[in-house]
């Protein structure tokens, strides 16, 4: 069915930029992607979040804003986002409603913990996730800069359903269509999908793969435990995920990070559900 409606531009704002929707993916009823056109003067490191948001209902009404990873690397043209679906979230019940050409609000300032400024060197980068957790991680695995750093980069999503494997095929492909890091992803990349709530080839929650070591071994190399010597860890994604794994890192030495000390790993809590 050809769609009629006009775009839908904002009121403009003092704090908020207006930035124009380029495309929207939708992966299911609980899951789509969106893009943006980044503005000139925007900065962002690779796994910061930003403030995106759509005007509050009602005249005079504050805009509703809410926190979203950037799933961009810091170089790239356009701001991917991938969002939720709460179906009745302040911002989302309509954010998903979205088209190419309408305006959202985004914040001017990012900022953000997943950033590899906050970790010390080392040779493993692990990033753990669930759900919507996988979107700073995106922007990281597309940096070339991560690949410089780390020997290698392992991304484990976790999800409840298997459509909830969001980018599966670009990252089962080791980004191979990705210009500026195919060369070092096919090698340095390892992307391991689990799905707790389905029929999988991997079913295990994330604190089960590290502590059966499933996560270990071909492709990953080294180690078939976490060592604080070697690796570094990034988490995000639902806090009882953040809450078991960090306190299992602790447990094996390893220290949390921030952007005024860099540790051996670090979190972003970014739902409580
Ligand atoms: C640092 C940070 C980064 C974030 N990055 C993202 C992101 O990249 N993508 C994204 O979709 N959301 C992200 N969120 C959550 C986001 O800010 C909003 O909560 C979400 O967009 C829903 O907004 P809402 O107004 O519709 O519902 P809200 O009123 O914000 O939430 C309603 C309910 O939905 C649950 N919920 C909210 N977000 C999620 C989610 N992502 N997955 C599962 N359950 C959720 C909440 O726990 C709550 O119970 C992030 C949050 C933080 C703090």
């Amino acid at each position: 069915m050809t769609d009629l409606r006009s775009p839908k531009t904002l009121p403009e704002t003092k704090a908020f930029a207006n930035v124009k929707v380029l495309w929207v993916r939708h992966w299911n009823d609980r899951l789509f992607s969106f893009a943006v056109e980044r503005p000139a003067s925007f900065r962002f490191r690779s796994g910061e979040f930003v403030m995106i948001g759509l005007p509050g209902d009602g005249e005079g009404a504050k805009p509703i804003m809410r926190a979203y990873s950037i799933a961009s690397p810091h170089y790239a043209e356009e701001l991917e986002f991938l969002s939720i679906k709460v179906e009745d979230g302040p911002l989302t019940s309509k954010l998903q409603l979205i088209e190419p050409g309408d305006e959202v609000y985004m914040g001017k300032k990012p900022t953000g913990t997943l950033v590899t400024d906050a970790l010390v060197g080392g040779k493993r980068l692990f990033f753990f996730s669930t759900g919507t957790g996988l979107a700073p991680f995106l922007s990281l695995a597309r940096d070339p800069d991560v690949y410089s750093m780390f020997d290698q980069v392992i991304l484990v999503h976790s999800v409840r359903q298997v459509s909830d494997l969001a980018y599966h095929d670009e990252l089962q492909a080791r980004l191979a269509e990705d210009p500026l890091v195919s060369d070092e992803a096919a090698t340095q990349f390892h992307y391991v999908p689990t799905v707790t709530r389905e029929p999988f080839r991997t079913t295990g929650r994330i604190g089960d793969l590290i502590e059966s070591a499933a996560l270990f071994g071909d492709p990953v190399q080294g180690a078939k435990r976490l060592n604080p010597e070697t690796d570094r860890i990034m988490l995000c994604g639902s806090m009882a995920m953040i809450r078991e794994t960090a306190a299992m890192l602790d447990g094996l030495g390893f220290e949390e990070g921030s952007n005024a000390k860099a540790g051996t790993y670090v979190i972003e809590r970014a739902f409580v559900d």
